[in-house]
């Protein structure tokens, strides 16, 4: 490298700024380079994992190439209930930040146009369809001209695919950008894109210029768990959270909105502070829930897919699935919104047979075509294989995304490795149960049925229908009931058996015969049946409880902690945003743990940058010193 080549001289450093700013001393991961690039001009496309810090990857460059003179960076961002928090945590920590969209006055938009245009914004939110509105672009064209538009940060980039889980039309037409500002760099973020979206997106944004960096899908401090569905999957629930997370945020998923309602209510009245939220719900309702879950502690939000995207909470210490989710990128996108703040989080999911009967009606029932079902189907079975795994987890998931890695330690298989049983026997028997009932006049039946013959039952349906005189009939009486389901799902996850029609009667594919003929091997979990008990910190002696995100705190550190806590709550309120805007938990912990004396001590906290010391500096040694 020839020896002048150095950053150019009018931006400030990144490191400079991510200190001053944002109180931390080092950049994670890829953050480093990736602000590099994207500061000095370069188009990138970022994929890294939910609380990897995407954030940063634009926010400094914004920052850094707006003191540089570059002007103001246009955030394009899907969801406008987010903008105000983001913005409100960049006015907090003192960069000159605004949002537009439709919540806005005509007065306040036409303030946070004014400030756009002058080039004293450092950085502008707005929703993708805003940015394609022909005024604003004359906007962005004028600032363009005159050298003021300095960058463009797409956020949740894949909502511009297809294959994504979360495609979102309006997002198509920012492939405009790179037409209209071919000048202005561009930088495009997500945390999930197997191989087909990252290309979609490419492609989509015209980024093939673009520089990629991908960072590993690991999310080590989540610790992932899949159970089997028993007859009272709340309760089983409930359990967990109990035993796990009691007086922690979290989240429940189900998938349809009366599940939601039911499970937030029953939840409720067995003492938890549980919400529902879903799209049939009024939107003034959903917003209040969501507030309450942002800026309340301990809040569990019982929701369909509708609740999350880019709810960025630090403290989420779990997420919960009551249904299966759709495939494992949603999975992914779903268990990570646990930990985002690197504190150990769960991801905790209870499955079972009609888990996997209803997903494969689903897609069969859907109206797309066949090909997008043939691609559906395919993701589904990758879903169900990481359910039924008996080894682990993470590998399973992130081999998914094209990582290999070693055994984690910090899954449920990895810390308990199941029990296997040979299942391949079973699995004959059952399905020559299935033939012989096809056999015998075509007829077709349920799982239920199919049971009661294997274990040799006698009730009125067997009777009517002479079952006791198949040759299957009785074959299995030495499985329980729900071994046999096991051995049941576990067919219909590998795609050998299918259901069909209103009564989810069973049905062989070509592919049974393989198991038949004894050529595939079925190893089976044995079924768990007590929860497991994960963390060992979960109590602390005596009186006060530590947290997942303030561990090891010793008792007047962990009253420090809880005084700083209420005074951030009271200005939390004052100001209108979320408490964890103010300051992170991680960092009163850490200011909890430390006690400082002097400003210059707190300064050194992770967390603490100088807008945020110079505001609230006094205040807090004074919270402190008063305990
Ligand atoms: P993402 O958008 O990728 O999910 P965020 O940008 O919200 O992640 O960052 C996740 C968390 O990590 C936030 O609490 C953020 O303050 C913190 N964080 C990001 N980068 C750093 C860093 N370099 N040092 C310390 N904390 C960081
Ligand atoms: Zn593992």
């Amino acid at each position: 490298m020839a020896p002048f080549m150095i950053p150019p001289a009018h931006h400030p450093a990144p490191q400079a700024i991510l200190q001053e700013v944002f109180g931390y001393s080092a950049f994670r991961g890829a953050q480093a380079p990736i602000v590099e690039h994207v500061t000095s001009g370069g188009d990138a496309l970022v994929l890294m994992p939910t609380g990897g810090g995407k954030s940063l990857c634009y926010q400094i460059p914004a920052i850094a190439r707006h003191r540089g003179g570059q002007g103001v960076s246009v955030v394009v961002s899907p969801l406008i209930a987010l903008m105000h928090d983001q913005v409100g945590a960049l006015e907090e920590a003192g960069v000159h930040a605004a949002f537009l969209n439709s919540t806005l006055s005509s007065e306040q938009a036409q303030h946070v146009e004014r400030e756009m245009m002058s080039g004293r914004l450092v950085m502008l939110y707005a929703a993708p369809e805003r940015i394609t509105n022909p005024r604003f672009l004359a906007q962005l064209e004028s600032l363009n001209e005159r050298g003021l538009l300095s960058l463009f940060a797409i956020d949740e980039a894949h909502c511009v695919s297809q294959w994504g889980h979360d495609f979102r039309s309006e997002y198509l037409a920012l492939s405009m950008l790179h037409e209209r500002f071919p000048d202005v760099p561009r930088i495009a973020l997500t945390a999930t894109a197997d191989d087909i979206t990252r290309a979609d997106i490419i492609e989509r944004l015209k980024l093939e210029e673009a520089r990629v960096f991908i960072s590993s899908f690991d999310r080590p401090n989540i610790r992932y768990a899949i159970v089997e569905k028993d007859a009272k999957p709340r309760e089983q629930l409930l359990r967990f959270i109990r035993d796990e997370h009691e007086d922690e945020a979290g989240i429940v998923y189900c998938q349809s909105r009366k599940k939601v309602e039911e499970t937030a209510a029953w939840l409720e009245s067995e003492g938890l502070r549980a919400l529902p939220y879903h799209a049939g719900l009024d939107a003034a309702v959903r917003q209040r829930h969501q507030d309450r879950f942002l800026r309340e502690d301990a809040i569990v939000m019982v929701a369909t897919i509708a609740f999350g995207m880019g709810i960025d909470k630090p403290d989420v210490r779990f997420v919960a699935h009551l249904d299966l989710p759709k495939n494992i990128e949603s999975y992914y996108q779903e268990t990570g919104r646990a930990g985002r703040d690197g504190a150990p989080a769960e991801a905790w999911m209870t499955y079972g047979l009609a888990d996997v009967v209803n997903q494969r009606r689903m897609i069969d029932e859907s109206p797309a075509g066949e090909d997008f079902k043939t691609i559906q189907r395919g993701k589904l079975d990758a879903l169900l294989a990481l359910a039924e795994a008996t080894d682990c987890r993470r590998v399973r998931l992130l081999g998914y995304f094209g990582e290999d890695s070693k055994p984690c330690g910090n899954c449920d298989n990895c810390l308990h490795p199941p029990a296997t049983w040979d299942g391949t026997e079973a699995a004959r028997k059952l399905l020559s149960c299935i033939y012989r009932f096809h056999q015998n006049g075509g007829q077709r039946f349920g799982a239920g049925h199919l049971i009661d013959v294997l274990r040799g039952k006698v009730t009125d349906k067997v009777t009517q229908y002479g079952h006791q005189q198949l040759s299957t009939w009785a074959i299995g009486a030495e499985l329980s009931e729900q071994q046999w389901r096991a051995v049941l799902r576990q067919l219909i996850s590998l795609g050998h058996v299918f259901t069909e029609g209103e009564y989810h009667t069973l049905a062989l594919a070509d592919t049974a015969r393989s198991v038949l003929k004894g050529e595939v091997q079925l190893l089976l979990r044995v079924p768990s049946v007590a929860p497991k008990k994960g963390r060992s910190t979960r109590v602390a002696s005596g009186k006060t409880r530590s947290t997942a995100d303030a561990p090891d705190l010793d008792f007047e550190a962990q009253q420090r902690f809880e005084s700083l806590k209420a005074w951030r709550a009271e200005v939390a309120k004052e100001h209108g945003l979320p408490a964890y805007v103010i300051f992170q938990n991680v960092t009163l912990a850490e200011m909890a743990r430390q006690h400082p004396h002097s400003l210059d001590e707190l300064a050194g906290i992770s967390g603490v940058g100088s807008k945020k010391l110079e505001a609230y500096g006094r205040e807090i040694l004074r919270v402190l010193d008063a305990i």
